[in-house]
């Protein structure tokens, strides 16, 4: 290839938002994303939804994040724990593992807690939401995110772990938004949708939090945010 060649392709080609990588590869099963392109960065591992939370995040300011405490559900790319002032970890059955139905830690003793993609391997979610919300102080966010939030209205509960499902106890649909209301009554809850800009693939997070500062900061994200629950 040629140098100019190699060059207009390095300023045009999208670049992961997190390690800054060019180069993308199918996913598991040989997947591409809805728009056919690789979803795969090959250099941190990132996958679509990685990138769009972390454009969230990126949205919101990781130097706001630096006298905050964060606690995270399962690992993965989506924030950098250098931002925070501490980060804890807990992953399932290994280290750290923190029952999200009932949390061993006292109320109000994070500001920032990541849960992606955990809730629908958690048997009673409603007991999770209310014990996230339990630990989130008033200063912070909660950052909640699950499969899926745009294909079905209504969430379907089957009651049990199943394998062939990755292990899902359930498949969440948009009246989950009801659930926050029920569950989260003094928080705002709001619906952030972005795109990753390698792949052109949106998806959604919610953002659930009881301060005003956080509140006006999503409203001024350049992302759509809507206001899904008000305390
Ligand atoms: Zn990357």
């Amino acid at each position: 290839m040629g140098l100019l060649k190699k060059f207009w392709r390095r300023v045009t080609k999208p670049r992961c938002n997190i390690c800054g990588g060019q180069k993308f590869a199918r996913g598991p099963n040989d997947r591409l994303s809805p728009s056919g392109k690789h979803p795969r960065c090959k250099r941190c591992h990132s996958y679509e939804r990685h990138r769009v939370f972390r454009q969230i995040f990126l949205g919101l300011g990781p130097n706001r994040l630096r006298t905050l405490r964060c606690l995270q559900f399962s690992q993965d790319p989506t924030v950098d724990r250098r931002w925070f002032h501490s980060h804890e970890l807990s992953v399932f059955n290994r280290s750290n593992s923190l029952d999200l139905q009932q949390i061993d830690r006292s109320d109000g003793s994070y500001d920032v807690i990541v849960c992606n993609h955990v809730l629908e391997h958690v048997p009673d979610y409603r007991a999770a939401l209310r014990e996230l919300s339990r630990i989130l102080s008033a200063r912070g966010f909660l950052f909640l995110s699950f499969p899926d939030p745009f294909h079905v209205a209504c969430t379907t509960d089957w009651g049990y772990s199943d394998p062939k499902l990755h292990g899902h106890y359930r498949h969440f649909g948009r009246d989950v938004e009801d659930v926050f209301r029920k569950e989260m009554p003094d928080c705002h809850v709001v619906a952030v949708t972005a795109t990753d800009a390698a792949t052109g693939t949106p998806d959604l997070a919610y953002v659930v939090t009881r301060s005003d500062d956080w509140l006006r900061r999503l409203s001024g994200l350049k992302l759509d945010a809507r206001v899904c629950a008000k305390p």
